[in-house]
């Protein structure tokens, strides 16, 4: 397909929760005009809120010029419709497969032929969500990181018929973006994923053979060296967002027992104990 070219490309981003927002920002302040959208009332405006007082305080902590903060605030308009005069939607709504299958149909209702779909799914096919598309060469994986305007690992992940073009395109957009983009097939997991649901499921079973609390467990992590520990990474990730990731790789995986989804995490979605986003998952936020 011809591709348009990205590095100028009007930019929708569809999902305005932990991801999307992030995603917005860092497509704004590498220039780009960002549309934002979600179908809950209010979330898209909410998130450029906040987003203006994640600015403000870089802006005070003299890490970002004041006329930088207000430019790329003004690149970003929470739309109440998605809109066709754009080259590069990213989506970042819910980890579910229908409800981004529904959402890639109706967007490819609207956008031009050669526009580009990103998908920002941690775990599930993109192979599988391209499915039923007119044009599923133009579907390809974007995954970024939590939080996206600080971590640089972008996997760029191409489904079976992704054209290699379109992942291309979408690595350099990455990089331009200031980000460290990987090629990676669409397996389930991807790279990341494959290596940190183990990780996360050994710690849940740590916690509920009653071996140690979260705060000990992240302790040791910690002093091993990792950045964050595994409880307050799921907190930081949302339990909904990180039990549905478990759930997509373990079936993925044909139910090899190591990727087993865990009751106490099942319990904290259950409870709506999301994590930060909403004030309580293993540990409780102001
Ligand atoms: P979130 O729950 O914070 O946000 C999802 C948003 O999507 C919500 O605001 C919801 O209202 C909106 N939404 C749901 N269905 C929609 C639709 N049909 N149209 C428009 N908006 C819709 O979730 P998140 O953590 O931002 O995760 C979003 C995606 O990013 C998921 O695919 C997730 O697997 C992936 N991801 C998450 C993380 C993480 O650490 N949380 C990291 C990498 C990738």
């Amino acid at each position: 397909m011809t591709i348009p070219n990205l590095s100028q490309s009007r930019v929708l981003v569809v999902g305005a929760g932990l991801m999307g927002a992030g995603i917005a920002q860092v497509a704004a302040q590498a220039g780009h005009a960002v549309q934002l959208f979600d179908n809950r009332p209010g979330a898209a405006e909410a998130a450029k809120a906040k987003l203006a007082q994640t600015l403000e305080g870089l802006v005070a902590k003299c890490k970002l010029t004041a006329e930088a903060a207000a430019a790329t605030l003004a690149r970003i308009t929470p739309v109440q419709a998605m809109a066709a005069d754009v080259e590069l939607v990213v989506e970042a709504v819910v980890e579910n497969l229908d409800v981004k299958r529904a959402l890639f149909a109706e967007l490819e209702a609207l956008l031009p032929d050669d526009a580009v779909i990103a998908t920002n799914t941690s775990s599930i096919s993109v192979t599988a969500l391209a499915r039923g598309m007119r044009r599923p060469e133009r579907l390809v994986g974007m995954h970024f990181f939590n939080p996206v305007p600080l971590m640089k690992l972008v996997e760029v992940v191409s489904g079976l018929g992704t054209d290699p073009a379109v992942a291309q395109a979408v690595f350099e957009l990455a990089a331009r973006w200031g980000k460290v983009p990987v090629h990676a097939r669409s397996t389930p997991g991807f790279i990341v994923n494959r290596i940190a649901r183990p990780y996360y499921a050994e710690a849940l079973m740590l916690l509920q053979d009653r071996a140690a609390a979260p705060e000990v467990i992240d302790a040791v992590l910690r002093a091993a060296g990792f950045r964050m520990g595994p409880c307050e990474l799921m907190d930081l990730i949302g339990h909904d967002t990180n039990f549905a990731v478990t759930q997509s790789v373990f079936a993925a995986n044909f139910f090899d027992r190591r990727f087993t989804p865990s009751l106490v995490q099942q319990e904290l979605v259950d409870a709506g104990f999301l994590g930060r986003k909403s004030g309580r998952g293993f540990y409780r936020y102001p």
